[in-house]
């Protein structure tokens, strides 16, 4: 505790891995191919990055693929190029499928070493069972009859598939996880990288271990939830017989309102509920790049966090604030007026005709470029501006609603000392149509629980969209380009300009201050 506070003071992020030598340090970054990278797995994959940067050592990504239900190519490919965004560069890139035929043989061998033995006891009575410390009747029979339905098992007959392989470590530990675990079990369907040759997978528990050992990894940083495994993870490798590996916690990180589970994605994903894995109202890689967060926003912000191993529940706007010191220095300004309601006024001494000032997209940021300002006699504002203003002007009303204006020009004027401020567009043929979209939250709960049903918590609304007119320099607006749209705050353009008949789509980028809700 001591410790990690002093370090947290000294550096954001400086921390040491246990028994860490210089040049010898090997970590690995597990995904497994069943979705793509949410903000949790960056954390983990950051953090291996770091150290084995740190030490001067080697980062593996492993591909942690050992259940065909849920794994697919289209992941691999994802996960590969959400590295890529991340600028994680991996020194070797494994597959856990790559070592099956050597995990096999380790089960055999356990089995023959009397360290391992096949069950068929049904799940939620070996589950009870493990609760209670009570042992299975099938725990002590003999080499033979549990090579015997190992066979079945490999097979996958009809009695292999009631089967599975556990370890035989201790049924009376109070540490749960050394209850005897289980180490292979039967799946009949297709693998998407080995095909059907395999009817038996073996689990992380057994997997994970042995690969690890295998692969020349030094340190396996696992997130908190994992902790009660240290024990379970040291055991198995020690039955095995393989080298030793250190472990080193990290606290997993959770965001109110938000699902970092790829199961549940994945639900969202199926239902249609949102567009795909890259959807900006996900907390996935390439959702949050969609919704405007840079790399670097999110990288500062995981390792700001340091090593603390609490708990707990982060909120977004730390993430989003980050997020904005990094863009608001350099992200081109542009104008925007709401067409709803959207106010004509004119001026009085307004120029006969029209004329154009080629000024800067950011006052202090040259690198922004420059772009083309429309002055004409008849300008364009929002329906809220033009209704604070009271006095001093000739206001044309129908009933409560300002329809029209007049005022005077004054070139001059500055936004600090003027006290009423009017964004504006001179009205002319060129402006572009936007649609503005503003995203929520998918769900309503704060902290979702284990018993929380999905459809239960749904947010019913959580994109609303607004159509706007806006300069007609954001016609080079490219995908991806980040901007600000004055006094209306920053968007990503999600979709440029292609033709006059379809607006330009900007996703609103949140900045820590407006809660989308
Ligand atoms: P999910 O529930 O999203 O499938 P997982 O832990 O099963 O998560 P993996 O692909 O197995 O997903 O995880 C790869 C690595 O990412 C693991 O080291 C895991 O600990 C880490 N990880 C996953 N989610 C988080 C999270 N929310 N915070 C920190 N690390 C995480
Ligand atoms: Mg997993
Ligand atoms: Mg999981």
């Amino acid at each position: 505790q001591q410790t990690e506070k002093a370090q947290k003071v000294e550096g954001s992020f400086e921390i040491s891995l246990p028994g860490a030598e210089m040049g010898k340090v090997c970590t690995r970054f597990p995904p497994e191919p069943s979705g793509f990278l949410h903000i949790g797995h960056a954390k983990a994959a950051f953090l291996n990055e770091y150290f084995a940067r740190k030490y001067g050592g080697k980062l593996i990504v492993r591909f942690d693929d050992t259940n065909p239900s849920k794994e697919k190519d289209e992941f691999v490919t994802n996960i590969m190029q959400d590295l890529e965004t991340l600028e994680i560069k991996p020194d070797e890139v494994t597959y856990t499928s790559d070592y099956f035929p050597a995990l096999m043989e380790m089960a055999e061998k356990l089995i023959k070493e009397g360290k391992a033995y096949v069950d068929d006891t049904p799940r939620e009575v070996m589950q009870k069972e493990r609760m209670d410390g009570i042992e299975s009747k099938r725990r002590n029979q003999n080499v033979e009859e549990n090579l015997a339905l190992w066979k079945e098992m490999v097979a996958g007959t009809k009695r292999g598939l009631s089967c599975c392989l556990r370890g035989k470590l201790d049924m009376q530990a109070l540490n749960k996880t050394l209850r005897d675990p289980v180490y292979y079990r039967c799946n009949p369907e297709e693998h998407h990288r080995v095909g059907s040759k395999y009817k038996v997978y073996p689990t992380y528990d057994f997997a994970c271990p042995y690969v690890d050992s295998t692969e020349g990894v030094t340190h396996a940083l696992r997130s908190s939830e994992y902790h009660d495994r240290n024990e379970q993870y040291y055991r198995i490798l020690a039955d095995m017989g393989v080298r030793p590996v250190h472990t080193w916690d990290f606290s997993r990180l959770n965001f109110v309102y938000t699902l970092l589970s790829k199961r549940k994605l994945q639900w969202f994903v199926s239902q249609g509920l949102v567009e795909g894995w890259d959807d900006p109202r996900f907390p996935t890689v390439q959702g949050m790049r969609r919704r405007g967060l840079t790399v670097e926003a999110l990288r500062r912000f995981i390792l700001s966090q340091g090593a603390s191993k609490n708990l707990n529940l982060m909120e977004w706007d730390k993430l989003w604030t980050i997020n904005k010191q990094i863009i608001d220095p350099v992200c081109p300004r542009h104008t925007a007026v709401l067409k709803d309601g959207k106010v004509p006024l004119t001026l009085r001494d307004g120029p006969e005709t029209p004329f154009i000032r080629i000024i800067p997209r950011h006052k202090k940021f040259a690198g922004a470029g420059k772009k083309a300002t429309v002055f004409a006699n008849t300008i364009l504002i929002d329906k809220a501006d033009a209704e604070a203003i009271h006095e001093g002007e000739e206001i044309d009303r129908e009933g409560d609603k300002v329809t029209g204006l007049s005022g005077v020009l004054h070139l001059e004027g500055s936004v600090k000392t003027t006290k009423l401020k009017l964004t504006w567009l001179a009205d002319h043929p060129e402006l572009v149509d936007l649609n503005l979209v503003e995203l929520d939250y998918l769900i309503r709960k704060e902290k979702m629980e284990e018993e929380d049903e999905l459809l239960n918590v749904l947010n019913p609304v959580t994109k609303i969209e607004v159509a706007a007119v806006g300069d007609s320099n954001m016609r080079n607006l490219a995908k991806g380009e980040i901007i600000q749209l004055e006094r209306k705050g920053y968007f990503i353009c999600d979709a440029p300009y292609v033709r006059s008949t379809s607006p330009i789509v900007l996703i609103s980028i949140p900045d820590g201050r407006q809660r989308p809700r």
